[in-house]
């Protein structure tokens, strides 16, 4: 049986850039962020699952999800955000058995921002957490240009912390140094997720 291994971090703590060093190795990586995007495209069942429980809200005027509205509509109440999962979550999973049957290989890496946070990390069979300083996080995701400080720290807010994510770490990237340490350790993890 292929093995799924759960590959998370915080923001900006270098998931995508560790996936794609993954990927040259030849592993298959499934980005279940993108996923998540696309099972509330237009027209989806679970746009029509969203708008039927949190109203037009949430869209934008061209009927089309506002992820920002519907975030700071969910994330601002606890029942809202279990809401808000009991109706993504099983559609990703969903993806994900598919995407999964689809991969020939010794291990597929899940890369998921918050697998931790969702509880996720129970459907996988180890996970690889990468790790960095909060101050490089922000400096590398401010030149990255897609986030202000202000979304930085409220992402950050939501996420759950360093602690956790070492308790439930099968492996530990430390992603503070450049990118060739972190290829470096890409290799000795993949390396090790063979042998077992
Ligand atoms: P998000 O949670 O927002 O999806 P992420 O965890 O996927 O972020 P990346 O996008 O991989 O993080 O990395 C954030 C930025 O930092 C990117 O611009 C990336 O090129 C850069 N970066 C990642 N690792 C390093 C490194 N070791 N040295 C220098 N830059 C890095």
């Amino acid at each position: 049986r292929l093995r799924r291994i759960g590959l998370t971090g915080g923001i900006g703590s270098g998931k995508s850039t560790a996936a794609s060093m993954f990927r040259e190795l030849g592993v298959p990586v499934l980005d279940l962020d993108r996923v998540g995007h696309a099972v509330t495209m237009p027209d989806s069942e679970g746009l029509k699952a969203l708008v039927q429980a949190f109203g037009e809200r949430i869209c934008h005027t061209d009927g089309s999800l506002n992820r920002r509205a519907l975030a700071d509509y969910c994330f601002a109440d606890a029942e809202r955000t279990a809401q808000l999962n009991s109706i993504i979550h099983p559609l990703i999973w969903q993806q994900e058995e598919l995407w999964l049957a689809r991969q020939q290989a010794d291990y597929a890496l899940i890369e998921a921002s918050v697998l931790l946070e969702s509880g996720g990390a129970s459907r996988m069979d180890q996970v690889v957490v990468l790790l960095a300083d909060e101050s490089l996080r922000l400096q590398r995701v401010l030149s990255r240009g897609r986030h202000d400080k202000t979304a930085f720290r409220a992402i950050v807010a939501r996420q759950c912390d360093d602690a956790m994510r070492r308790r439930l770490a099968s492996y530990i990237i430390d992603n503070n140094g450049d990118l060739a340490a972190l290829r470096d350790q890409v290799g000795r993890v993949h390396t090790q997720l063979l042998l077992c």
